[in-house]
């Protein structure tokens, strides 16, 4: 599944591409994916120009002018990606947006087997934001993302740490993987109720989500060039993991087995000895 890191690289792939590009025509497969796609916003984005690629918690939003914004989401198994114009549609491709760059002409495509994403339109100047957008926490890379709040908000919270990290009310973007990780990099537990972390577990912990989010971003950033070289195929890139995944395996910091634990549906990784 696309995960914040995929989703940011995908961003910056589009961005290099998309800015300033003119939308010649849409051309829709189906009428919904996870929700109904609206069809006519989607084919009156003709003659816009496209302004922007941004990218909140785990949605790509494409800026139009002279005003309107497209909203995709790659739910569990989506893929965004630019080719020439071919008149080859590959197997679960549900859209294409057909547009006019400085380099020449272009499709963005979507693809998407078991169509979780989805395709909205927002007008630019609408007063409330969008609902899937609005009950979101705040992202974990921006100034919202806080020791001090994280401190102030789980005070008599009886939470897991890792449950509270995957929360999207709490903070965006934090998967089972990533949350793991960083508890192990933060030294906490990952089971711990939030509300015994001092202020010193919260700033390790916030700057321990950061960091293997920086990672993964760079390590997709290293694939970066693979993307734009016109591979339809952007694979979601692995990342070197410390404890995910590796139930039994020594700690790299101490040696004692790494335990696996389910938590919710979730497997849950970590150090006894290290994390506390
Ligand atoms: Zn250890």
């Amino acid at each position: 599944m696309p995960e914040l890191p995929e989703v940011e690289t995908v961003c910056r792939y589009l961005s290099l591409q998309l800015p300033g590009a003119l939308v010649l025509g849409a051309t829709l497969r189906r009428a919904d994916l996870r929700y109904p796609i609206p069809t006519r916003a989607v084919q009156a984005l003709e003659g816009h120009r496209l302004s922007a690629v941004r990218r909140r918690a785990k949605y790509l939003l494409l800026d139009f002018e002279p005003a309107a914004t497209a909203l995709i989401h790659l739910g569990m198994s989506g893929r965004l990606f630019t080719t020439p114009p071919t008149p080859d549609w590959q197997l679960h491709e549900h859209w294409r947006l057909h547009l006019r760059s400085e380099a020449g002409l272009l499709d963005l495509r979507y693809v998407d087997a078991r169509r979780f994403g989805c395709l909205d339109i927002l007008r630019q100047d609408a007063k409330v934001e969008h609902p899937l957008l609005a009950v979101l926490g705040p992202e974990p890379l921006g100034p919202g993302f806080s020791a001090a709040e994280l401190l102030r908000q789980t005070r008599g919270r009886q939470a897991p740490i890792k449950a509270w990290l995957m929360d999207s009310h709490r903070v965006v973007g934090v998967g089972n993987i990533y949350a793991s990780e960083a508890c192990f990099r933060a030294r906490v537990h990952p089971l711990r109720a939030v509300t015994d972390l001092d202020l010193q577990d919260c700033q390790r912990l916030v700057a321990s989500v950061r960091a293997v989010l920086e990672d993964a971003i760079a390590a997709g950033g290293s694939t970066l060039r693979d993307f734009v070289g016109g591979d339809a195929k952007p694979g979601y890139f692995q990342q070197q993991l410390a404890v995910y995944g590796r139930g039994g395996e020594p700690c790299q910091a101490c040696g004692a087995p790494i335990e696996r634990s389910v938590l919710g549906t979730r497997a849950t990784y970590c150090c006894p000895n290290c994390q506390l």
